[in-house]
């Protein structure tokens, strides 16, 4: 895991972002269509996250657009709502602990 830029973590084979919403890390896969730019980034399509204790039942869905360093609401995210938010640095206390992967 590596700090690219004050929004983006790298990982393998992914990079990560901090949700507000969920404040969680989520993944950004591989695979998407990424603009490349990692201080304003745009993936396509969107990312729908599911977290949470699946043996609870206590799931939650996240689903964003993330476009020119914004996330984009859907409305059936578990918040049900549909603003726009500014992408926000990760959070200082997640930027040296965060990280389960250590290949990288
Ligand atoms: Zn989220």
């Amino acid at each position: 895991m590596s700090q690219v830029s004050p929004i983006l973590r790298r990982g393998t084979g992914r990079y990560f972002h901090w949700c507000p919403a969920c404040e969680e890390m989520h993944p950004l896969p591989d695979g998407w269509r990424f603009n490349g730019d990692i201080n304003a980034p745009t993936f396509e399509p969107s990312f729908l996250q599911t977290f949470g204790e699946k043996t609870t039942g206590a799931v939650r869905q996240c689903h964003y657009f993330m476009r020119s360093r914004q996330i984009q609401f859907c409305f059936d995210t578990w918040q049900k709502r549909r603003d726009t938010i500014a992408m926000p640095p990760i959070p200082e206390h997640l930027r040296d602990t965060f990280g389960h992967e250590t290949q990288d």
